[in-house]
């Protein structure tokens, strides 16, 4: 029976309704510190046994009652636990202020669902859902919680992650049966477990594989020596039923540095180690990605230097159009090169490996002779006529350095019969920061060839504007960062208009890089831009495509 509790001397509310909610529910008036005075309560609240002060109360459920008392215009939910033990209630709960009209004044109905039985359920279902039913040890989700919780409590120390697979399960599991299979599995996961440390977590992450988490002190000392007291567990056959059965494993770890949270990719990488362990009977410690990667950029720079040797490298051709007439002005040569297997490689990955290695300065030579050579064929395909346009070359900055480029590119244009003016070089600012002298001078050669020099990626580098001033460069290539989502972005839109007035004022054209919509289109021309190269026109092509898209131009405006 709902009763007002409260004492005070008014009008007694109405608070029968109370009674037919379906959940415990109160009303209550907030009192300091999260403390509260019932008001009227229904029977269902009262067996919960929350006492009237609120001096049962759960935290959760105060810090509730003090919001709702600050904000009281506000529902404020909490969840809390009531009770300790099998006995313990999860409660969910909402607090909300009641209108003037139910007789409000500063009173809140409170109300509670009781989510113990979904709880259960929830967290069995966890439970199963982390954990192995044959060994009762943590499955692959488990062992990844269980170890990211130990790095989160414990983020100064080394953990080593060591994955261990059964040899040749599948062919005992046939011989055996699936049921002393199943045996031999619980027999072997409870000798690992006796192998262990204290704190080490063990886990059964696949059908015969097994993982386990340890500290260590010592680095990969530490770690062989683990490895080698769980490899000890085999040294003996295994007794299942009358069967005695010998049981060799592979191991594959990997040393996880204090705080390197990422467990999913440590398991990973422990994984590596263990096929490698498979293959070479030995236990194997994973080896971290920059020498994986170097064993791989080894591999890409024999390959590339025998595609550069037996000249499998090609040029694409991407069209630079003048942004005012539409009209093709020239191609900026890319170089491409498919692997083996017909696999394209992006320059951006094979490029750096060609600088590293040294083979950029046969490979620009190629680029600028095979340039040149292409031009003389499309003067042939032409009739003869010189096609009204030129191509730009790629020169990297330890090219600059190493080579003689202006002679390169005077032999590549003897070579091929034509002027000087059908190439541009572009290079990047690195090229000139390096040594400006040197830039200096081999761009004054080129001059006197006639070539023109492009700053390829403008406004990425460092340029010194007094550099600027002093080389003779004709265009400057705006980044394609700065193009990229141009049109709405005013940033991007100043930073433009800014290379543009500084191109203008040294009497140099301007490349937008990377045009890819009509809008950045009219916008850079807009903004007094030259040129632009994107996917909007074209992407790079093979050598006929690109000039039968030439052709095609002369006939109407690209743009
Ligand atoms: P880059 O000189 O700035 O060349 C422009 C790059 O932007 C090319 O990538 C081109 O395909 C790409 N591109 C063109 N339009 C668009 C566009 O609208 N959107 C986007 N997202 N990308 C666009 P690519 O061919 O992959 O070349 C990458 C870089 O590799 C080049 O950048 C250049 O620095 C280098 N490279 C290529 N060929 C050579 C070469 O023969 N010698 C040297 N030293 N470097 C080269
Ligand atoms: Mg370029
Ligand atoms: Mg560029």
């Amino acid at each position: 029976m709902p009763i007002d509790r409260t004492g005070e001397d008014r009008p007694l509310l109405f608070v029968g309704w109370i009674d037919a909610l379906p959940v415990p529910a109160a009303l209550i008036r907030p009192l300091a510190r999260g403390n509260f005075r019932l008001h009227a309560s229904n029977a269902a609240f009262d067996r919960l046994g929350l006492s009237p002060a609120g001096l049962t109360a759960p935290i959760e459920l105060r810090r509730a009652i003090e919001r709702a008392d600050q904000d009281p215009e506000d529902t404020q939910e909490f969840s809390c636990q009531l009770g300790e033990g099998p006995a313990a209630r999860d409660l969910r709960g909402s607090i909300g202020p009641l209108s003037e009209e139910c007789g409000g004044d500063h009173l809140f109905l409170l109300t509670l669902i009781d989510r113990t039985q979904e709880m259960m359920t929830e967290r069995n279902l966890r439970r199963e859902l982390v954990s192995d039913s044959l060994t009762g040890l943590p499955n692959r989700a488990g062992f990844e919680e269980l170890v990211e919780q130990r790095i989160a409590d414990d983020a100064e120390s080394d953990h080593a992650i060591l994955l261990l697979d059964l040899a040749r399960f599948s062919r005992i599991n046939e011989h055996i049966g699936p049921l002393a299979g199943d045996e031999l599995i619980i027999t072997v996961a409870r000798r690992l477990k006796s192998s262990l440390r204290s704190g080490d977590i063990l886990a059964r992450t696949g059908g015969d594989e097994f993982a386990i988490s340890s500290r260590i002190a010592g680095g990969r000392a530490d770690v062989r020596e683990i490895a080698r007291r769980i490899r000890g567990c085999f040294d003996h056959p295994f007794r299942i039923g009358e069967l005695k059965v010998s049981v060799d494993c592979a191991l594959g770890c990997t040393i996880q540095v204090g705080g390197d949270r990422d467990v999913a990719d440590q398991v990973r990488h422990a994984q590596i180690a263990l096929k490698r362990a498979k293959q070479t009977d030995r236990i194997e410690i994973y080896e971290p990605e920059a020498a994986m990667l170097s064993d791989n950029r080894f591999g890409l720079e024999t390959a590339l230097r025998s595609a550069i040797e037996e000249d499998r490298l090609y040029l694409a051709f991407q069209p630079l159009i003048e942004l005012a007439t539409g009209k093709v002005s020239g191609f900026e040569a890319l170089a491409r090169w498919d692997n083996k297997s017909g696999d394209a490689i992006s320059p951006t990955e094979f490029i750096p490996i060609a600088e590293d290695s040294g083979l950029i300065v046969p490979l620009g030579q190629w680029a600028i002779a095979k340039a040149a050579s292409t031009i003389a064929e499309w003067d042939a395909k032409n009739g003869g006529v010189p096609v009204d346009c030129y191509f730009s070359v790629n020169v990297s900055a330890i090219q600059l350095v190493r080579d003689d480029v202006a002679t390169v590119v005077r032999r590549a244009l003897e070579a091929n019969d034509v002027g000087g003016e059908r190439l541009m070089i572009e290079l990047t600012e690195s090229a000139i920061i390096g040594d400006p002298d040197l830039a200096l001078s081999v761009l004054s050669e080129l001059k006197a060839l006639h070539t023109r020099v492009a700053m390829d990626d403008f406004g990425t580098g460092y340029s010194n504007l007094a550099y600027l001033q002093r080389l003779p460069l004709d265009v400057l290539k705006i980044d394609r960062s700065f193009v990229d989502h141009m049109v709405d972005d005013r940033d991007k839109v100043a930073i433009v208009r800014t290379i543009q007035s500084l191109a203008e004022a040294l009497g140099m054209k301007t490349t937008a890089e990377g045009v890819e919509t009509a809008d950045q289109a009219r916008l850079l021309s807009a903004l007094g831009c030259d040129f632009g190269q994107g996917f909007l026109f074209a992407h790079p092509m093979a050598s006929d495509a690109a000039f039968d898209y030439w052709r095609q131009s002369l006939s109407r405006p690209i743009f």
